[in-house]
């Protein structure tokens, strides 16, 4: 066993706070990394205050985590002592099921193993990357290229590969017309990514505060959703549409964007339904769907790529003290444009 240090929750709503966590011995097939830098992840705080359901505490949150390996089990073959490697969102699946079996543990049949608050295979409860330490199986450990900058990595695990599976898996390149709504953790990947793969890209966001950094980022178009000209404007000229915003939107507003056969992709997931109007899809054969994470091997796919491109998120460095000052500005949408956090100050 490794005695970690880890900023917990204790309930949904009392500050989280430094405690100790013990990590499971190393087995055959786990490596003990050694923990750098952890994001903070919107997903952490609905979690922590149960609002996707109760959950058990105490609970340590974080699934974008990056480190270095310190010890490898007996069985060890993907990674070795020193390696620089990346945990997300999962830390285990069936491996048995039709889409475990196609490479997808993200849409594991029988529910994928959640990097915090799942029942593990040994019957406790995970727990996350705020903390110093954490013992993962090798399947589920990335690597991550020496030349992603350390803390930059961080975020990749979840917005970045969220952001990336979307346009990754509808083939995003040259001549294709991409909006990204919303310029968060998430919507700031996307207009990377979506730039890098060669699209037109257009940022749909509520004002134009982040017009600067978007265009910066890679976008050609940036566009105010709060002015109502956009919509006719934009009428019928997207092929793709990543909705990065997890409050509920006017879907038909945005449907009416999309061109012919174009599809709007949901990477934020509102707690309400959202009504959709068939017409709306009926016009010009739009499609409207969403999408979860994206797998291990995606993970490392969009790692590379990263590498190659010279892409990093934009973060900002905290002390694992101010976490919960961090969250407030999260709530606020006050980050530009991912909290992480400096493991070496738990
Ligand atoms: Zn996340
Ligand atoms: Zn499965």
């Amino acid at each position: 066993m490794t005695t970690a240090r880890a900023y917990a929750a204790t309930s949904p709503t009392d500050p989280l706070a430094l405690t100790t966590i013990e990590r499971r011995p190393v087995g055959p097939n786990d490596v003990l990394i050694d923990i750098a830098y952890t994001g903070v992840c919107h997903s952490d705080i609905h979690t922590i205050r149960g609002d996707w359901g109760p959950i058990a505490y105490p609970l340590v949150a974080g699934h974008e985590i990056v480190g270095t390996v310190t010890e490898v089990g007996s069985e060890v073959s993907r990674h070795k002592v020193g390696d620089r490697v990346g945990v997300g969102c999962m830390v285990n699946s069936c491996r048995e099921c039709v889409n475990c079996l196609a490479g997808l543990e993200n849409y594991c049949l029988k529910g994928n193993t959640l990097t915090y608050g799942s029942v593990d295979r040994d019957g406790t409860i995970t727990q996350g990357g705020y903390s110093t330490h954490i013992v993962v199986v090798e399947d589920f450990v990335v690597s991550v290229p020496e030349n992603i900058p350390y803390e930059a990595a961080a975020p990749l695990l979840c917005a970045g590969v969220t952001a990336y599976s979307p346009l990754a898996h509808r083939n995003v390149g040259p001549g294709k017309r991409v909006a990204v709504v919303g310029m968060g953790g998430l919507g700031h990947m996307a207009v990377k990514f979506a730039h890098a793969m060669g699209a037109e890209v257009t940022v749909l966001s509520q004002s134009l505060n982040k017009q600067e950094d978007g265009i910066r980022f890679g976008a050609d178009h940036y566009y105010a959703t709060s002015d109502a000209s956009t919509f006719k404007t934009l009428a019928d000229s997207f092929d793709l549409i990543v909705n990065t915003i997890s409050a509920p939107v006017d879907l038909q507003a945005y449907l009416s964007l999309l061109a012919l056969d174009g599809t709007m992709v949901n990477l934020g997931a509102p707690a309400e339904p959202l009504p959709v109007s068939v017409f709306a899809l009926m016009g010009n054969r739009r499609s409207f769907t969403a999408t979860s994470i994206g797998s291990i091997a995606e993970t490392q796919e969009m790692l590379d790529f990263c590498a190659e491109h010279a892409i990093a998120p934009e973060v900002e460095l905290i002390a694992a003290a101010d976490v919960n000052a961090a969250y407030e500005r999260v709530l606020e949408s006050d980050v530009r444009y991912r909290f992480v956090i400096d493991a070496a100050t738990i």
